[in-house]
């Protein structure tokens, strides 16, 4: 089956799309849709020669943005539709074929991704409207991460919190952890074994991989858990809601939202999100910028020490997501905190490896842990497991 899959993902005023074949090749055709429901909706994206286009689209609604992106596949009709799915719960371990069965079962799991699932169900939809023949398949950011043993899933609260209401560590970024580690054991003489991802963008997490299968990672019931991210606080003392409510006055939503939009990077920079501009101002001797940075890293390097417990014999680190792929400052502060666990950075590889660089950055015929840099293809992941849906239950 080489035709391609249209992959999308919704989001409540977006839509991302990438139309990709069975090599996974790029370019491709694919662009976001965005600001729908508003005057200034517009679809944004590039065609096959490679160039961009904006077309607007005011007032849209997903239905009609789904059209425009029909209209911009150039008549190259997908074979499928795969959609990414935030939250699969405990009942998805892999990519489903959407039945009415699954769409309830994805509704609900709405509880446990108030944010996130609505809009992906929305969407699944209005694509069932506007591609109504074609097979559609969901494909969950959580179900890799299926395979963690209790003892790294499992909160240490009353039993009933997970048994009743479904309270335990799901994770996230699947996908891309998924990826970059069957990537890498293709790519590293170790093949499969030990790996430690960590998927470092807006949003950031770690992941610890065993033969293939996630044995632990640093998102949790909700993708707040974790590392410093963009505007995420991450971690925090789970004393700290109460301490906001009743000597502050907060109440939850103001705490949610602070701990959600205006921590991480922004928050303790006091200036951005952005770890180009981070870095750029922690190079001018910014203090703010330059402690964003300091904790940044320090929380990766002790999230990916912590993680190693999961793995037998750790083979390598491999760095992904914008943060991971772009910024060899970060990959080598973080592999500076780590001077017990062996790994030989090679300071020429680790700087020339950024905007797509696919390669590793470990001293060659080192004999310690590998690591490396794989740029991620969430998308492509998503395409394949779509594939290999469609291969079982059709
Ligand atoms: P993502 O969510 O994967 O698109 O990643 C977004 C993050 O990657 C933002 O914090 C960007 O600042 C960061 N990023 C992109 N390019 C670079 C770069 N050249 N150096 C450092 N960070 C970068």
């Amino acid at each position: 089956m080489n035709a391609p899959v249209l992959v999308i993902n919704c989001g409540s005023s977006s839509i991302k799309y990438a139309l990709i074949d069975s090599t996974l090749e790029t370019p491709r055709l694919a662009g976001l849709a965005e600001r729908l429901g508003t005057p200034q909706a517009r679809l944004k994206g590039k065609n096959s020669a490679g160039e961009s286009f904006i077309q607007a689209l005011p007032g849209a609604d997903h239905a009609k943005a789904l059209n425009a992106i029909l209209d911009r596949l150039e008549g190259r009709l997908p074979v499928a539709v795969g959609h990414r799915i935030v939250h699969g719960g405990e009942r998805f371990t892999q990519a489903a074929l959407i039945t009415g069965d699954v769409l309830e079962a994805i509704q609900a799991t709405a509880a446990l991704a108030p944010l996130h699932n609505p809009a992906n169900l929305a969407g699944i939809e209005a694509t069932q409207t506007v591609f109504a023949e074609l097979p559609q398949v969901a494909v969950f950011d959580t179900a890799f991460h299926q395979t963690l043993p209790p003892k790294a899933y499992r909160y240490a609260l009353p039993e009933a919190f997970y048994t009743e209401h479904g309270i335990r560590r799901y994770g996230f970024h699947g996908t891309s952890h998924a990826f970059v580690s069957r990537r890498a054991a293709e790519l590293s003489e170790r093949g499969e074994g030990g790996w430690l991802t960590a998927h470092l963008g807006n949003g950031c997490s770690t992941a610890a991989v065993w033969q293939g299968k996630s044995v632990d990672t640093s998102m949790g019931l909700t993708p707040l858990e974790g590392l410093v991210m963009g505007t995420r606080s991450g971690d925090v003392d789970p004393g700290l809601h109460a301490h906001l409510h009743r000597q502050l006055g907060w109440s939850l939503d103001e705490i949610d939202d602070v701990l959600n939009k205006r921590s991480g990077l922004l928050g303790l920079s006091g200036l951005t999100n952005d770890m180009r501009e981070i870095e750029e101002k922690a190079l001018e001797g910014h203090a703010g910028a330059s402690l964003a940075l300091e904790v940044f890293c320090y929380r990766i390097a002790k999230s990916l020490a912590a993680l190693s417990c999961a793995l037998p014999v750790l083979d390598g680190v491999i760095f992904t997501g914008g943060i991971g792929e772009n910024s060899p400052i970060v990959r080598a502060r973080v592999l500076e905190l780590l001077p017990h666990f062996g790994f030989a950075l090679d300071d020429a590889a680790n700087e020339a490896t950024i905007r797509g660089g696919e390669g590793a950055i470990g001293k060659a015929g080192h004999t310690g842990p590998e690591a490396w840099v794989i740029p991620t293809d969430e998308e492509g992941r998503i395409a394949l497991e779509t594939r290999q849906c469609l291969e079982t239950f059709l």
